[in-house]
């Protein structure tokens, strides 16, 4: 829709200028610091930062019916820099001019309801969120076009040049910062960080096609992470992980849509989410906390973070129901099928801590949940789940499994409605489905296939001359053919 075609009350507000004063905050020291340059840590005492609007009271003055109206508004405008994740712009990146905003058609992803047959199994009605359906097929991307439009603007306005992007991967990452940084590449260059074997093959070729170099080492995602900060340490490099607080700023968007796709009515709802460096589930929270605060939703959702009891960190450290006594130990991860939350000692942990009291208060009730489920749980889920109309990836199936199992312990109840967060799409992680319906896991995993699940091509294979490589057959023949593998297939399906 032309712009000239808005109501009267809302065209001034559907081009977003600059506004806002973000600054980076230490949640540590609570010292502060300008965004003129790109900080991980904080210079005074190495902690983690989240980025905050000095100005966050602007967007107050504007009624939360009003807020509500320009975003559901925006959905008709045709401006690519608007399509995405900037859609929020007030809320995500306000400094950045939409002339920098790299928009790759992230953000939006559909929210897809189960049938009957699965809320049977859940104990509830829920929808999946397919954050698989982003470009590069994992929820990173809405990060990244976060964190590359900042670097972008960086660029145009002459502040840096030859930019050169890193990150550790678990898989997902890596495929989204190569893509991002790719359509950027008159000025940035990417590199990153792979644990040997740990990432699927399909996350392998994404940054590799999309021209990134990529390092593989030794180890697991903990190991990667570590020479990254290094090298964020000791040269001049551009860090992609979730340390980086821009990314954060775009993650908060799944939040912003959850908001916009239930008509900004969010009593009732549970958002759950697979938990690895915990980026995402700090980005989550934030978003709600965002938009509960300008006036736009009435009420915070439920959060319920999920891990696997392979790599828990997160669930062990909140298993100590006594505040007080809670420490943060990192675990030795074992071998998960949720490979890209495979993480035991996530780098957002201080921003969850922080948040998830702030969350609580502001709630006035415990509204943040963190849950363990098994492997098995996580395959069996994943598979029922697609079975039934879904494309969730392992970490989705992840998100169903621990939706169950806060239903089973009274965290949700059958009146709740759950969106649950599939991080990615099956086809990402395609090769767990195979071990689970052709080989078997290795023991470590601790997944033992169902029978009742696996699902296996049938090769036809007549005793008929047929269509082989060299064999030139005569009409008959193929009719022949044609005929005798119709009647093994109608017979196999008991025509
Ligand atoms: C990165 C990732 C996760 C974990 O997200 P965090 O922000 O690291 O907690 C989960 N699922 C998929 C598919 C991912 O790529
Ligand atoms: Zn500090």
């Amino acid at each position: 829709m032309k712009i000239e075609n808005f109501p009267d009350d809302i065209k001034e507000y559907i081009i977003p200028g600059e506004s806002g004063s973000l600054i980076y905050r230490c949640l540590d020291c609570r010292e502060e610091f300008g965004i003129d340059k790109l900080l991980y840590t904080c210079p005074s005492c190495g902690k983690v930062l989240l980025i905050f609007d000095e100005k966050s009271d602007r967007l107050k003055e504007i009624e939360g019916s009003t807020w509500r109206k320009i975003f559901d508004y925006r959905k008709m405008i045709n401006l690519p820099a608007l399509k995405g994740i900037y859609r929020f712009h007030e809320f995500i990146g306000p400094v950045v001019p939409l002339d920098s905003v790299v928009y790759l058609g992230e953000g939006h992803t559909s929210v897809v309801k189960a049938n009957e047959k699965l809320t049977r199994l859940s104990g509830c009605d829920f929808y999946f969120k397919n954050d698989g359906q982003n470009p590069s097929a994992s929820f990173k991307d809405r990060g990244m076009a976060s964190a590359l439009s900042y670097i972008n603007y960086l660029v145009q306005k002459g502040a840096t040049k030859d930019i050169l992007a890193v990150c550790a991967s678990t898989g997902d990452t890596s495929a989204a910062a190569a893509l991002y940084s790719s359509y950027l590449s008159d000025s940035v260059k990417s590199a990153v960080l792979l644990p040997h074997k740990k990432v699927t093959p399909q996350q392998l070729s994404q940054p590799l096609g999309s021209g990134a170099k990529v390092f593989e080492i030794p180890g697991v995602f903990d190991d990667c992470m570590k020479v990254v900060e290094n090298l964020s340490e000791n040269y001049d490099v551009a860090l992609l992980n979730s340390k980086n607080a821009w990314r954060i700023l775009g993650q908060e968007s799944f939040s912003y849509e959850i908001a916009q796709d239930f008509d900004y009515d969010l009593k009732n709802i549970v958002v759950v989410v697979p938990v690895g460096n915990a980026g995402n589930v700090t980005a989550v929270m934030n978003g709600f906390l965002k938009f509960y605060e300008a006036g736009i939703i009435e009420d915070l959702p439920k959060i319920v973070g999920v891990q696997s009891k392979h790599a828990n960190p997160v669930t062990k450290y909140y298993s100590e129901s006594d505040p007080k006594n809670r420490v943060f130990k990192p675990v030795k991860v074992k071998a998960s099928v949720a490979q890209a939350a495979m993480i035991g000692n996530p780098v957002s942990m201080p921003r969850v801590i922080y948040l998830t009291e702030k969350y609580n208060e502001i709630s006035q009730k415990e509204n943040v949940f963190f849950v363990e489920v098994t492997e098995q749980e996580i395959m069996d889920c994943e598979l029922i789940a697609n079975r039934n109309g879904h494309i969730a990836c392992t970490q989705g199936g992840e998100s169903f499994a621990g939706l169950i199992n806060a239903r089973k312990s009274g965290i949700v109840s059958e009146d709740e409605t759950a969106v649950v967060d599939s991080t990615a799409h099956a086809i990402k992680f395609s090769g767990f489905q195979d071990l689970y319906f052709g080989e078997g896991f290795d023991d470590e995993f601790s997944v033992t296939p169902d029978e009742k699940l696996v699902n296996k091509p049938i090769y036809i294979n007549p005793n008929v001359k047929s269509p082989k490589k060299g064999e030139n057959l005569t009409d008959e023949e193929f009719n022949t053919f044609v005929k005798v593998v119709s009647k093994d297939i109608a017979d196999l399906l008991k025509l």
